[in-house]
């Protein structure tokens, strides 16, 4: 059975234009970084209490990261080749991704949406990306896509030629859609989102990163308002 699905799956949300980010499991709550932190007096609480979020803005503001590696999220997220390259730069966390080895390759390309092509102006470190022509937008849109389906009609030949998956997949392009699972504590997820939901990021792994920030949020209230008021800061 393929596991890429054409369909975003329930719960999960869109991004891109094939792509998504779906909370697959989670052990996470406020509650656990403060029993984390307590342990120390062993002490326990049930239910979350008013000065249990000074507690965790105390943590996050001097930086006792370590009670907040006492959650774990498993995402499981559809994304470009070269966004997935750059989330696998984040070392404190668990992958499993789809192979090309195995399984037939996808035939899910990235096309940036128009207002989305942009060019790069600056020096390095300090660029910035402004919007090009509607001539220019479509053109990259179409070129984009006449090497996809070139690069996609190769692969399929090589494979009904009897070239091996593992050999054939050297034609397909990073803007390829791959997926995997991805399990993190609070603490790099932190990190992450810190990272690459910021300006400096690049937009389309930003995407992503809003998705993960927004069912960190979710399951983590009282920590995620932490981070932002301690500026994004993970501890
Ligand atoms: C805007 C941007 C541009 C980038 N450009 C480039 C680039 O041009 N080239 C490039 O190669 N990479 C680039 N990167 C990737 C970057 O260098 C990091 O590899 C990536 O962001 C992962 O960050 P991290 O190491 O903090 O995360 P993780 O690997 O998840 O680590 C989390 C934290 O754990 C600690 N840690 C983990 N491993 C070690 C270790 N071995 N030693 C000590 N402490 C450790 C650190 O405190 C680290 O912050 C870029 C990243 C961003 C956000």
């Amino acid at each position: 059975m393929r596991l890429s699905l054409d369909a975003i799956p329930e719960h999960a949300i869109a991004v891109l234009d094939h792509g998504f980010v779906r909370l697959d499991e989670a052990m996470a709550s406020d509650l656990a970084v403060v029993n984390s932190a307590r342990v120390s007096f062993g002490r326990r609480k049930e239910e979350m209490e008013q000065a249990d979020e000074g507690l965790i803005r105390f943590l996050m503001r001097d930086r006792h990261g370590t009670p907040f590696e006492h959650n774990a999220f498993r995402f499981h997220v559809r994304c470009p080749i070269f966004v997935a390259r750059e989330w696998f730069r984040h070392r404190i966390g668990s992958f499993n991704e789809f192979s090309m080895r195995y399984a037939r390759a996808t035939d899910e390309f990235y096309v940036p949406a128009a207002e989305d092509v942009r060019t790069q102006v600056g020096k390095p470190g300090a660029y910035s990306f402004e919007p090009v022509s509607e001539e220019l937008a479509e053109q990259t849109r179409d070129e984009l896509r006449a090497v996809y389906e070139q690069a996609f009609a190769t692969y399929e030949r090589l494979v009904e030629l009897g070239v091996a998956r593992e050999l054939a997949r050297a034609v397909m392009p990073v803007g390829a859609y791959t997926e995997f699972y991805w399990t993190v504590n609070a603490r790099a997820l932190m990190n992450f989102v810190a990272l690459r939901n910021h300006e400096t990021a690049q937009r389309e792994i930003r995407r992503y990163a809003e998705a993960v920030e927004a069912f960190f949020a979710e399951k983590m209230p009282v920590t995620h308002t932490a981070f932002v008021a301690n500026g994004r800061v993970a501890p």
